[in-house]
C-alpha cells in the first residue's frame, strides 16, 4: 500500500479549489461557535438551497429545539430501499455558565462556569473568551447574546496563577473545574455599599440586554474562544480554529447534502447535538427525533409511516458517522501506533471501530461494509486512509456510530483527522476538509 500525503496528488488547479472551499469553511466556523448558531446557519443555508419544511417536497428539513437539524433529499428509488445517511455533531467542548454564576470578590465581578465535554482545563485559562448563547425570560422572550467577537468588543478571561507563585498549588500544572471562573468586570456602581461591582455589571446587563440576575437560571450562555479561524503554516495548508470537532463534518455534510443532485437512494443528513456528553438528552442521537422526522417525511411522500416501515427502512440503510479522529501528533508519537494511526493531510480517515480497552463501546463495522466504502472511494478517486485513535489501552473515544447501528443499518466512522483535538485551537488540513466533502457527496450519490 502507498501511504503518503495527499498533497502530492493535487494539481495546482485542485489546490486552488481546496483553498476556496476552506475559506468558506472558515467563515462558517466564525459564525457557528455554538450548537444553536450552527443549527441556524444550516437552516438558512438549506432554505437558500431549495429545502423546505414541507415534507411533501423532494428536499425537506426540520430543526429540533434550535439545536439539531435533519435534512432529506428524495432519491429516484423507493424510500423503502433504504437511505444513505451521514451524521455529524454540531456541539463542541466549551465552558457553560452556571445557573447562578455571578458574584463579587476583592472588587472584581466574576462568573462561575461548568465545563461541557472533554476539555484539558489548562487550555482555557489566559485566553480571550467570548460569551454566546440565549437568555430566556419568563414571558418567553429570548435574548440572544454574543459578546466578544467584533473587533472592539470586550472579551472575558480566566485568570491563571503567575509562575512565580504556582510552585505548590499547581504542581502538576492542573487546574480544577471550579477554578474556571471568568473575569466579568471591576468598576463599582456608585452609592452602593454591598457588592458594588456586581451591581455595576448587573446594571449594564439590564441596560444593554434587559437581563436580570435571576434570568441566568433559564439561560444557556457558553464561553468559547474569542479568536477567529486562521490559516496555519507558511504555506497556509492548515486551519486553526475552535470547534472543528465536529463542525468540520457539519460543514462538509451541509455542502454534500445540498450538492448531491438527484441521487438514486434517498439521502439523510443528521446534524446532532450533545455528542460530547454521551448523546443523551432530547436533541441528541439517542432521542427519538430521527423517528419523528422520518414519520413526517413518509407522511409527506404518501408512503406508509407505520413504525415497522420506518424500522425496515433504517435496517436497510447505509451510513457514515462523520466525526474526527486524532491525527498522529508529531511530538507525542509514542501514544500512537504509527502503522495504524491517522495522519493529517492523507485525506478522509475511515475508522472501522472506536472504543477503548479491547473495542469496548465501539461500533465495529463489518468487513463487507468497509469493503463497499473502500471500493466506492477508490472508484471515485477520494483520498482516504484508515486510522485507530491511539495505541491500545492508551485511552479511547466514541462517536454516534453505535447509536445509529442500533437500528441495524450498516455504518462506519469516516471523517478528517485533527491535531490538538478538543483544544480551543484545533488544527485541520485543508486537503482533508475538501476530501471529506467529496467523500460524503459520492456516498450520497452511491
Ligand atoms: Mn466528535
Ligand atoms: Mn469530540
Amino acid at each position: 500500500m502507498i501511504q503518503e500525503t495527499g498533497w502530492k496528488q493535487k494539481s495546482e488547479e485542485e489546490r486552488k479549489e481546496i483553498f476556496r472551499f476552506s475559506s468558506r469553511y472558515k467563515s462558517f466556523l466564525d459564525l457557528a461557535k455554538t450548537e444553536r448558531e450552527a443549527a441556524s446557519y444550516i437552516r438558512d443555508d438549506l432554505l437558500r438551497r431549495g429545502f423546505s419544511n414541507d415534507f411533501s417536497a423532494d428536499r425537506s428539513f426540520a430543526v429540533n429545539r434550535n439545536k439539531e437539524v435533519m435534512a432529506f433529499v428524495r432519491g429516484r428509488k423507493p424510500i423503502t430501499d433504504g437511505l444513505r445517511i451521514v451524521a455529524a455533531h454540531i456541539d463542541a467542548p466549551r465552558l457553560d455558565l452556571k445557573q447562578n454564576p455571578l458574584y463579587e470578590d476583592i472588587d472584581i465581578a466574576l462568573l462561575r462556569t461548568h465545563y461541557y465535554g472533554g476539555i484539558k482545563k489548562y487550555h482555557w485559562v489566559s485566553i480571550p473568551l467570548a460569551l454566546h448563547g440565549v437568555v430566556v425570560k419568563t414571558d418567553g422572550r429570548t435574548v440572544n447574546v454574543v459578546i466578544g467577537e467584533d473587533g472592539d468588543e470586550p472579551v472575558f478571561a480566566i485568570d491563571d496563577l503567575l509562575p512565580h507563585l504556582s510552585r505548590k498549588s499547581q504542581e502538576a500544572q492542573a487546574i480544577e473545574g471550579e477554578k474556571l471562573i471568568l473575569l466579568f468586570g471591576s468598576i463599582p456602581l456608585t452609592g452602593q455599599d454591598r457588592d458594588p461591582v456586581k451591581k455595576g455589571v448587573l446594571k449594564l446587563l439590564k441596560d444593554r440586554y434587559d437581563i436580570e440576575e435571576e434570568d441566568f437560571i433559564s439561560a444557556e450562555l457558553e464561553a468559547v474562544p474569542a479568536f477567529r479561524a486562521r490559516d496555519v503554516g507558511l504555506d497556509r495548508s492548515m486551519i486553526g480554529a475552535y470547534g472543528q470537532d465536529d463542525r468540520i463534518c457539519g460543514y462538509t455534510l451541509l455542502n454534500a447534502i445540498t450538492d448531491c443532485g438527484e441521487p438514486d437512494h434517498s439521502c439523510l443528513a443528521i446534524f446532532t447535538d450533545k455528542e460530547e456528553i454521551g448523546s443523551e438528552g432530547n436533541t441528541a442521537m439517542k432521542a427519538s427525533f430521527l423517528n419523528i422526522f422520518l414519520y413526517n417525511v413518509l407522511d409527506g411522500l404518501g408512503v406508509s409511516s407505520q413504525e415497522h416501515t420506518v424500522k425496515r427502512i433504517l435496517f436497510a440503510s447505509k451510513a457514515l458517522s462523520g466525526d474526527v479522529n486524532g491525527a498522529l501528533n508529531p511530538t507525542y508519537q509514542e501514544v500512537h501506533e504509527r502503522q495504524n494511526a491517522s495522519y493529517l493531510g492523507r485525506g478522509v480517515c475511515i475508522s472501522k471501530f472506536t472504543g477503548h480497552m479491547g473495542k469496548v463501546g465501539a461500533n465495529d463495522a463489518n468487513a463487507e461494509y468497509v469493503a463497499e466504502i473502500r471500493a466506492l472511494f477508490n472508484r471515485k478517486g477520494i483520498l482516504w486512509h484508515t486510522g485507530e485513535l491511539g495505541k491500545i489501552d492508551e485511552g479511547g473515544g466514541g462517536t454516534v456510530a453505535k447509536y445509529l447501528a442500533e437500528y441495524g443499518m450498516d455504518i462506519v466512522d469516516c471523517g478528517p483527522s485533527l491535531l490538538s483535538m478538543h483544544s480551543p485551537f484545533e488544527i485541520s488540513s485543508k486537503l482533508d476538509v475538501f476530501e471529506t466533502y467529496r467523500a460524503f457527496t459520492v456516498f450520497f450519490q452511491s
